[in-house]
């Protein structure tokens, strides 16, 4: 039978992260291949990179956690609870950076469950679950870390070719792991994986910084739209006689834009974009005979996502009729929505009510690890304001205030859940890890 289980409310309670060892740890990280305008540049597997997880483990280690390196560079500290063999509650996100990146994004996520560690550590506390703070290899370009943890990683390196970066095995070696090895990264359990990360975006600061419960991860659809016209003389042929690519290009775009504002019915989440648009021959003085342009759509219903697309081919059929043109659409890629688990979305707003901070449900429009490892686990995601909504800039901000809330929210939800999936005393009992619903 399961051991008793009782949460010492009263000390459990009150217990808070450090927010200013938080935040120094913040600075500490954004020394490491920052910019002049208070960005920083930490390419995967570069130096900097390197530099960083150096770090990172010296305070994983400082807290009691052993530290290693899986196969495809993922950096583990665990953190050991009462029971050793029970699956393995984890959190963590990336150390890596776009070119010109904040300091927030990523390691905001690895840095808070790092605090949460320590001050676990500091109190004497041991969870029944070992707690696992996971560094995941290059999330910014390849996402191979999550993806080799979750076993969905392309094994062959010329997969991941690209003429800028050097191959993909050199940097997984220069980060401690082996590229032949790869497929050992797979896990097999982890309890649940909870990612607490900066929301890249502005609903959070409009709606007066709660903190964000992540409802899901949205499924992105891209497309190649075509568009076929005739390209004549811009002087010498009538309007009457044309058949302009670009006139219906237009069209399809404001269609486009409409279907993204479209609300009711489900609708409002939904996203819809034109970003990319070539035109031939793109002369001043001849009518545009040829369009082609990209079609980016997101939404968390797979449902919705297939009705947008629906609602926009019957426009576009529509618009070809009236412009003369001949329109088609072809798929490029198509990213599933990735629900999160109910059990940890309720125990995150269960514990954000308890610490008296407000919240506000909305879906993840950015790709996170956390997608990812949602093929091996159950997984929950946290957010935190970002300022202005800007991310992937020098300028991402997100106040230590509500940093320093993120990493209590974790810390909370992780003894939450410690308590909902239960621990068997039996070592490797089928009811090691049961859920109680
Ligand atoms: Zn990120």
């Amino acid at each position: 039978m399961s051991p008793a289980i009782i949460e010492s409310s009263t000390t459990v309670d009150v217990l808070r992260i450090n927010g200013e060892r938080l935040m120094q740890m913040m600075a500490d990280v954004a020394a490491i291949g920052s910019l002049p305008n208070g960005g920083v540049r930490r390419l995967a597997f570069s130096p900097e990179d390197v530099v960083a997880r150096k770090l990172v483990r010296s305070w994983m280690e400082s807290a009691g956690m052993a530290v290693t390196i899986d196969a495809a560079g993922n950096m583990i500290g665990l953190y050991q609870g009462r029971f050793p063999h029970a699956p393995a509650l984890a959190t963590g996100s990336h150390l890596d950076t776009v070119p010109n990146a904040g300091i927030y994004d990523g390691t905001y996520g690895v840095i808070a469950g790092v605090e949460v560690a320590r001050t676990l550590h500091e109190q004497g506390i041991r969870p029944d679950h070992p707690i696992e703070v996971i560094v995941f290899a290059d999330e910014e370009r390849t996402m191979i870390g999550s993806k080799a943890m979750a076993g969905k990683a392309n094994l062959d390196p010329n997969f991941y070719e690209h003429p800028h970066y050097e191959p993909i095995e050199m940097g997984v070696r220069a980060i401690g792991g082996n590229w032949d090895q790869l497929p050992t990264a797979q896990r097999a359990s982890l309890a649940a994986f909870v990612e607490l990360h900066v929301e890249q975006g502005p609903v959070l600061e409009a709606a007066g910084n709660p903190m964000g419960l992540v409802t899901g991860i949205v499924g992105q659809r891209r497309y190649l739209i075509d568009i076929d016209g005739s390209a004549s003389h811009a002087g010498t042929t009538p309007m009457t006689m044309r058949q302009d690519a670009l006139v219906a290009a237009s069209q399809v775009v404001l269609a486009v834009n409409r279907i993204g504002e479209k609300t009711g019915d489900g609708y409002g989440d939904q996203v819809a974009t034109v970003g990319a648009m070539k035109l031939s021959p793109n002369v001043a003085n001849t009518i545009p005979g040829r369009v082609e342009m990209t079609l980016d759509m997101r939404d968390l219903s797979n449902a919705r996502l297939d009705a947008m697309l629906a609602d926009l081919e019957q426009q576009m059929a529509d618009i070809a009729d009236a412009t003369g043109t001949k329109i088609s659409i072809k798929p490029q890629l198509r990213n599933e929505p990735v629900p999160v688990n109910s059990h940890i979305y309720n125990a995150i707003s269960q514990v954000c009510e308890r610490l008296n901070l407000p919240t506000q449900a909305l879906p993840s429009r950015a790709s996170h690890d956390a997608q990812i490892i949602a093929n091996i686990t159950d997984m929950g995601m946290i957010f935190v304001p970002s300022q202005g909504g800007i991310s992937h800039s020098e300028t991402e901000y997100t106040s230590p205030e509500h940093c320093i809330q993120g990493a209590n929210i974790l810390l909370h939800t992780l003894l939450k859940l410690d308590q909902h999936y239960r621990c068997s005393e039996t070592v490797g009992d089928a009811k090691a890890n049961v859920k109680v619903s």
